[in-house]
Formats: structure tokens, C-alpha cells, sequence
């Protein structure tokens, strides 16, 4: 009973903080405490982590420090009670999140003048989260589709994904891999401590509460959980971390933070999935509830091309150049208007002979302003194509390997 009922513990608070993760930004859980545990994850606590790290180390060395501090309580404590092949998987487990942190950290994704050609040819403009023509006005070049400027990074950044406190970088185009790496590791060496230290208080508590001389020569050797109830149950699991506190305190630890990393991976994951990253799912998000507002409108790109030509090309980059599936551009172009009113346009019409519609009595023509029959009204955000999302596999490919 006693494992069932600690896993069904921890998988009910892992998909309960997986679920606040994910959907706790919609507009349904607004002013609920669903909200609120969405931004205690997101903003709360890792803001509170970051000024504990700023005022204890300085900058940034809070989690290598944390993982240092639990190792050295964890590891003399458990060692030897632990198999060869238990403590031969530590060390590879130990060194992959420090290697994939300062990967992360070192790996700029910065547009710079060299690189900025390429990032322009990377992706294609969207025509929805990304307009061609728009300049950055602290880096003064065009920005290319799928970027966005750090202020903390003081840069544009390439596919960028949101800027991490934890390894003092931007996420993008050419560090997503070792973030990712990153967010794996650091979830496998969690669970293995947990897994360890729990095997170890367990056996604790099995000999202690059923000592061996109990149970020799039966053939069914007996649980120490067997018939408590839940307030005995966690009454000896205190009693095993108060002995064991090295133990049980970085167990505590690592299980305390295996929903959080856990979160952040599964989150991820979800992104590769939707073809987007963090700061696209923020505008997307922006755009579901203009819609819902019904103030967006789409027109195909072929007609409104009649206007509206191609920039110029270090602009506005040729189709042949970019970098992407052929048959994946924008096909609509989409716009909000302020006031819920679709886009008008300015026609020249000859001037009638009495002049009887305007007040126009000059000779030639006039201008008029009439509703563009070529935008409709967007009603539902499945009438907008996400031109990044090329399924899982594609987007896990680009993700990981288009880089610059
Ligand atoms: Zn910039
Ligand atoms: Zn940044």
C-alpha cells in the first residue's frame, strides 16, 4: 500500500502542477487561484530565486551552488550503502547539467551585422506575428521573422524564446538544444536522487520497524507499511528524515523541484509541439483574444500584393532565399484594427458632372474612402495558419538543428 500511495501522491501533484503550468494563462481561470498558481510558478518563484541568487552569490551561481550543496550532504551519507552500478550512473548524471548549463550560458543566439543576412533567410515573415519592414531601433537593422530584442542581452536575438534568469542568457535559435538538454538532465538527476533517497529511508524504516530476526525463515517477508494508517504512515516517514536529514532534506529537495523542472520540459515539449516559442504563444495568445473582440481581419496575400509589393530585398528577403519548406508561406495577412471596423481603402472616382455626392466642385477626381472588400472578419483563431508548425518531428528538427 505504502508505494502505491506515495506514487499516487507524487503523480497527482506532478500532473496538478503540469496542468497549472500549461493552461493556467487562459482566459477561463482568470481572478481564480488558478491563475495565481500559474504566476507563482512563472513570475513568483523564479523572480524569488533570482533575488535570493542575486543577494547570496552575486549572480547566477545559485543553482550550481544548490546542486554542490546537496551532493556533498547527499553523497558521503549514502555511499556506502549504495551499489557499484548505483554509484556509477552519479557522475555522468552529476556533470550533465553543469555542462549543459554552461553551454547554455556561452551559446549566443545575438543578431549581429555579420550574422544578420542569414538570420533574415532563417524563417519567413508570417504576415501575422511577423511583419517584414519593421526596424529594431536600438540595433538598426531590419528584424528578421521569429526574433525579438532583449533589453537584459542588449541585442536582437535569433528565434527568441524568452530570456532565462537561470543560465544569463536569451533562449533562441542556437542555445535551444543545450536549454533542452539542460531541462532533461537536470529532471533525470532529480528523480534519480529522489529514487535513491527514498530506497534508502525505506530500507531505513524496513529495518528498523521489521527487523530482519522478525521475519527469517517466513516466507513472506513483510512490509514496515503494512496496515498503518495515513497519519502513521507519515509519522514514520518524519522519523526518517529526522534521522537521516542529509538524506531526507536533499530527497525533500529534489522532490520539491521535480514539478517545477518537470513543468518546464513538459512545457517545452508542448512548444515544440504547437511550433512555437514562449514569446509567439504570448502573441498568439494576444491575437485568440482580439478575435474574440472580432477586431482581426485576414486578406489573402495574393490580392493584397496589388498594393502592397514586396519590400526591398534586405528587407523583405525573396521567397527562394529563405530557408524553409517551399510550399510553407503566409498565405493571409492578418491585422487588428482599433476599431473593430474592417480596413478601408482610398479610391480615386472620376468626379460627377453636378458634383451632387461631395462637396467637391473642383474639376478631376476625388478621393474616397470605402470599406476593403478583400479582408474578412477572422471569427476563430483555426482560420489562422501557424506557418512554423510543421509537425512534431519537423519542428523538432528545426529546433534542434537549424542553427546559426
Ligand atoms: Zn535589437
Ligand atoms: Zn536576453
Amino acid at each position: 500500500m505504502g508505494i502505491v500511495r506515495t506514487i499516487a501522491i507524487v503523480v497527482l501533484s506532478i500532473s496538478f502542477v503540469v496542468f497549472v503550468a500549461l493552461f493556467g494563462r487562459l482566459p477561463a481561470f482568470r481572478r481564480t487561484p488558478i491563475a495565481f498558481l500559474h504566476r507563482l510558478l512563472w513570475v513568483y518563484i523564479p523572480n524569488a530565486f533570482g533575488a535570493l541568487d542575486e543577494r547570496l552569490t552575486g549572480r547566477r551561481v545559485f543553482f550550481v551552488a544548490l546542486q554542490f550543496i546537496g551532493e556533498i550532504l547527499f553523497i558521503p551519507a549514502a555511499w556506502n550503502r549504495l551499489s557499484f552500478l548505483q554509484l556509477a550512473v552519479l557522475p555522468p548524471l552529476i556533470v550533465a547539467p553543469l555542462w549543459f548549463l554552461y553551454l547554455s550560458n556561452v551559446t549566443s543566439s545575438n543578431i549581429t551585422p555579420q550574422n544578420h543576412r542569414a538570420a533574415m533567410v532563417a524563417y519567413p515573415y508570417d504576415f501575422a506575428l511577423f511583419h517584414p519592414g519593421y526596424f529594431c531601433s536600438t540595433c538598426h537593422f531590419a528584424k528578421p521573422a521569429r526574433s525579438k530584442h532583449c533589453s537584459i542581452c542588449k541585442a536582437c536575438v535569433q528565434k527568441q524564446d524568452h530570456h532565462c534568469i537561470w543560465i544569463n542568457n536569451c533562449v533562441g535559435r542556437n542555445n535551444y538544444i543545450w536549454f533542452n538538454a539542460l531541462l532533461v538532465s537536470i529532471a533525470t538527476l532529480l528523480f534519480y536522487g529522489s529514487w535513491l533517497g527514498w530506497g534508502l529511508l525505506d530500507q531505513r524504516l524496513q529495518d528498523r520497524l521489521v527487523p530482519p530476526a522478525l521475519t527469517r525463515g517466513s516466507l513472506t517477508s513483510k512490509r514496515w507499511s503494512t496496515r498503518l494508517d495515513w497519519g502513521e504512515y507519515f509519522h514514520a516517514w518524519a522519523w526518517a528524515i529526522a534521522v537521516e536529514w542529509r538524506i531526507g532534506a536533499v530527497m525533500m529537495l529534489a522532490m520539491m523541484c521535480i514539478p517545477l523542472s518537470l513543468g518546464f520540459l513538459v512545457y517545452h515539449l508542448y512548444l515544440i509541439w504547437a511550433g512555437m516559442t514562449t514569446n509567439e504563444s504570448a502573441k498568439w495568445s494576444d491575437w485568440k483574444e482580439d478575435i474574440a473582440d472580432r477586431v482581426v481581419f485576414r486578406a489573402e496575400m495574393k490580392t493584397l500584393r496589388e498594393t502592397f509589393p514586396a519590400l526591398p530585398e534586405d528587407v523583405e528577403p525573396r521567397e527562394r532565399d529563405v530557408r524553409w519548406p517551399a510550399g510553407v508561406r503566409a498565405k493571409w495577412w492578418l491585422v487588428r484594427t482599433r476599431d473593430g471596423e474592417q480596413p478601408r481603402m482610398t479610391v480615386r472616382s472620376r468626379r460627377t458632372e453636378n458634383g451632387h455626392a461631395g462637396s467637391n466642385h473642383g474639376k478631376g477626381t476625388r478621393e474616397e474612402e470605402v470599406p476593403d472588400e478583400r479582408w474578412e472578419r477572422v471569427t476563430s483563431i483555426a482560420q489562422v495558419e501557424n506557418i512554423y508548425d510543421l509537425g512534431f518531428w519537423d519542428n523538432l528538427v528545426d529546433g534542434l538543428s537549424n542553427r546559426g
